[in-house]
This record gives structure tokens, C-alpha cells and sequence, in this order.
């Protein structure tokens, strides 16, 4: 059947559309693309027929099937061949349901979508097996890309240096210089790209590649990039397919650049309109307060966004300014009657800790979307029987640095309120006895 998806201008100039097998990455006017989908054609299979071919697919032992990605290719990108699919098992995370951590909370029911449980450690590798997918096959087309590259500090140049030496091509990654951690830097180290530290700051790298792919052969996988959001919108139908075709009331979510509300956002809609899901769930963004354009905006009633300058947040993967998505933001939160709560440092920290407590292990992004659920329930915007959902968007193991140093009391002007550090002790077995019977009843 004749699926097909084209670039269109995000901003809605008419009849302006191009090829997915073309090098572009903004409208004419500068605007940013979206892809759009020929839905007349996908409308061709009942829901029914769609829900059972993704379910079927979800239990499948070979790939690409088996990725949560690909088993959605048709909605994804519906005209890659499956030899130029290039697949590190991405997708199909686990909706963990945490009853004792929610009820805690004062909520019945509550879901972790544990995007972070992927390859690279992070969510990023959803959309980054769509982008360098489509880079392979526009390589064996014939197009002139030499190499892939992106500015980032974390977890987009893994993703980008993963993939890129699955497929075997070339991939450069700009880096500030010594503003970026060994652990951050040991991923595209380990798989061959070509690390350039540069002497400026992030928004300096970030310059300096749009300059360079401008003249070179250089595809650009940074988040402007709409490719990318065709897979990530693959974590809204995960869970929408693990609650049994449906959506939950709510889904929470941590926002920086905000281009995973906007694919979250854009995923739901999609399943509305094809008559999989019957109803919308509301959206939330939770931010870093010392990163919260979105949230003043919000408090503004959307009409007077302006970008600030983001201080250091532990959270640092959200710790931007000013977000190339956030036209992409305001639109998904509109459609979706969306809400923004943010996160102070301290806040942010102490939800890690305490859902660490009930088995979870959080990053600090993850922690910002948890304490920003905290304050919802307590102000009853969320209320106790409605079913959310909270995206973790990346690994604990990835930020184990601030974890550390949160346990150990050491954290800069934070309070370690849920501190649980070891217990120094000779290897006497009657002090031993003597610090378990004040732990436990022994
Ligand atoms: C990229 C990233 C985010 C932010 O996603 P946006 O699409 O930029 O809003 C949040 N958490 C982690 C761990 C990330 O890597």
C-alpha cells in the first residue's frame, strides 16, 4: 500500500513541501519543518487492523519488528526499505507501575515510561534510529553526506555516535571545551566519532556546525532536525498500546530544547485522528527553574514567550534558554491542554531520592518531572483516581555524579533531606551488630 510521509513548513506556508530523501532542515522562510503523513492513506486499515499488526509486531522475535520504532514504520517513516533500517533495539520500554511510590504521592495510579532503559542511555536513541536511518538510505540514493554531526554535550552525541558506527558512517561532534564531564564524553570517544573540543561555550558549537554544514556535506542531527521527532512520537503509542489502547489522563514530561512535548503531543493526535485512541490526555512540561522559558510563558498565557538565560541546573540535559521548539511546545500543550510546573534544585533532587526509595533510580530530568507531579497533586490539578503517566527520559547510571554528591552532602546550597550515605565501621563484629539492631529489629 502507498504510504507517505514529506516535510511541510511547520509554520503552515502553503504549498511548500519537500522530499524526506532531500538534505533540508527549514522552510524557506526559516521556519522549522514538521513531517506530515498521508493520513487518507494510513486511514486505509481500520484501527483495529492497525492495533493488532503494532501488537503483533510488539511480540515479534526478529527486527526491525521487534524495536518500538519500527514495528510502527508505517506511521515513522513509511518508505525505508528494511536493509537500510539500522536498529539498536530502541523502543518498546517498560510502563512500570509503581503503586506503593504513587499512592505516596496521594495518586491511585501511576506509570513510569522508562525511556532511558535504551542503548545509549537515553531517550535520544528513538529519534536518532529515524534520522541516521534516513541519512543510510539517502546515502545509497546517492546523496553527497560525508558524515553526520551535532553540537551536543550529552546524551544527543551518543545517540548520534552510536548509530552512526552501527552504520558505518562518519560522525562529528562539536563539544565545549572543559564544560564537559569524562562520563559525558567517553560515549562518542568509544564509538569513533571524531570529537572536536572547541573554545567556546555550547551556543559557540552550535554557531560554528550551522556554519560548517551549511557549506559542507555534513548532515546535521541536532534537534531542529524533525526527523527525529517521527521517532520519539513512538513513546506516546507505546503508551497508549501497554494501557490497552488507551490514553491516560495525564503524561508528564521534562522539557529543555522541547522537542519531546512536541513529539509526545504530535503521536497522540496522530492515533486520535486514525480512531486508535477515542481521547487526548493532558500534557504536562515540567522544567528546571533555573531553565523555564516555557514556564514563564505559561504563566504569561503563551502570548509573551522571550528566552532567558538558563543557569546551571543539575538537570542538565534542560538546561537551555532559549528552545529551538518552542513554537513546537505551545502547540502540543494548546492541543493537548497542557500545564507547565517547574523545579527548583532542591526540589528536583529530593524527588530523585525519594522515588529512589521505592526502587526507582532517577536522573535529575526525571527528578524535575517528579517534583513537578508533586506540586500538581498537592495543588489538585491532578487529582488522586486520574492515571498518569511521567516519562523518564534518561538512565540514572548516566548522572550518578550529582547523585553521589547529593548522598554524601556535598551538594552546593541543597539540603540532602533523603541522604543515605555509608556507614563507616571497623571490622569489629560487635559494632556491626550494634549499627544493625539500630537498623532493623535483630
Ligand atoms: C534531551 C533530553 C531532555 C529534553 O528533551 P527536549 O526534547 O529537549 O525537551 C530531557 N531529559 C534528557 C535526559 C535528555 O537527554
Amino acid at each position: 500500500m502507498g504510504f507517505s510521509a514529506r516535510y511541510v513548513c511547520f509554520e503552515g506556508c502553503e504549498g511548500e513541501s519537500y522530499s524526506l530523501d532531500e538534505v533540508v532542515y527549514r522552510c524557506s522562510n526559516g521556519g522549522l519543518l514538521d513531517v506530515e503523513h498521508d493520513l487518507d492513506a494510513l486511514r486505509e486499515r481500520s484501527p483495529a487492523q492497525w492495533k493488532a499488526l503494532f501488537d503483533e509486531r510488539s511480540g515479534a522475535r526478529t527486527w526491525p519488528d521487534r524495536s518500538g520504532v519500527w514495528g510502527k514504520r508505517e506511521w515513522v517513516l513509511p518508505e525505508i526499505a528494511d536493509e537500510h533500517i539500522l536498529t539498536l533495539g530502541e523502543g518498546s520500554s517498560h510502563l512500570l507501575p509503581m503503586p506503593r511510590y504513587g499512592r505516596s504521592l496521594g495518586l491511585d495510579h501511576l506509570w513510569i515510561k522508562q525511556c532511558g532503559h535504551s542503548h545509549t542511555g537515553s531517550f535520544k536513541d528513538l529519534g536518532m534510529t529515524v534520522l541516521v536511518s534516513q541519512v543510510n538510505r539517502m546515502r545509497a540514493l546517492g546523496k553527497p553526506i560525508v558524515a553526520v554531526g551535532c553540537a551536543s554535550t550529552g546524551d544527543t552525541s551518543a545517540a548520534v555516535s552510536a548509530y552512526c558506527a552501527l552504520a558505518e558512517i562518519p560522525s562529528v561532534v562539536f563539544l565545549p571545551a572543559d564544560k564537559i564531564s569524562v562520563a559525558q564524553l567517553v560515549q562518542p570517544i568509544a564509538n569513533g566519532a571524531t570529537v572536536l573540543s572547541l573554545d567556546t561555550d555550547f551556543d559557540g558549537c552550535m554557531r560554528l556546525i550551522q556554519e560548517v554544514v551549511d557549506a559542507y556535506p555534513i548532515y546535521l542531527a541536532n534537534s531542529m532536525n524533525s526527523l527525529r521527532l517521527e521517532g520519539q512520537k513512538t513513546v506516546a503509542i507505546e503508551i497508549a498500546q501497554q494501557l490497552g489502547w488507551e490514553a491516560p489522563e495525564w503524561v508528564v514530561v521534562p522539557g529543555g530544547n522541547l522537542g519531546n512535548v512536541y513529539a509526545l503531543g504530535k503521536g497522540f493526535t496522530m492515533m486520535k485522528e486514525l480512531g486508535v485512541i477515542d481521547r487526548l490526555p493532558r500534557l504536562v512540561v515540567a522544567q528546571a527553574s533555573h531553565a523555564n522559558p516555557l514556564y514563564q510563558a505559561y504563566k504569561n498565557g503563551w502570548d509573551q514567550y522571550a528566552p532567558v538565560t538558563a543557569k546551571k541546573t543539575l538537570a542538565s540535559a534542560i538546561q537551555i534558554g532559549d528552545p529551538v521548539s518552542i513554537h513546537r511546545a505551545i502547540r502540543a500543550l494548546r492541543e493537548h491542554d497542557g500545564v507547565v510546573e517547574e523545579a527548583s534544585e532542591q526540589e528536583l533532587m529530593d524527588a530523585c531520592a525519594r522515588a529512589d526509595r521505592h526502587g526507582l533510580f532517577t536522573c535529575p530530568h526525571t527528578g524535575v518531572a517528579l517534583a513537578a507531579l508533586e506540586k500538581l497533586v498537592q495543588r489538585q490539578v491532578i487529582g488522586k483516581d486520574e492515571r498518569v503517566v511521567v516519562v523518564s527520559t534518561a538512565h540514572g547510571l548516566k548522572f550518578t555524579d550529582s547523585k553521589v554528591a547529593y548522598h554524601s552532602r556535598t551538594l552546593d546550597g541543597i539540603g540532602s533531606h533523603h541522604a543515605n550515605p555509608p556507614i563507616p565501621l571497623p571490622a569489629d563484629v560487635d559494632r556491626v551488630v550494634a549499627e544493625l539492631q539500630k537498623a532493623f529489629a535483630i
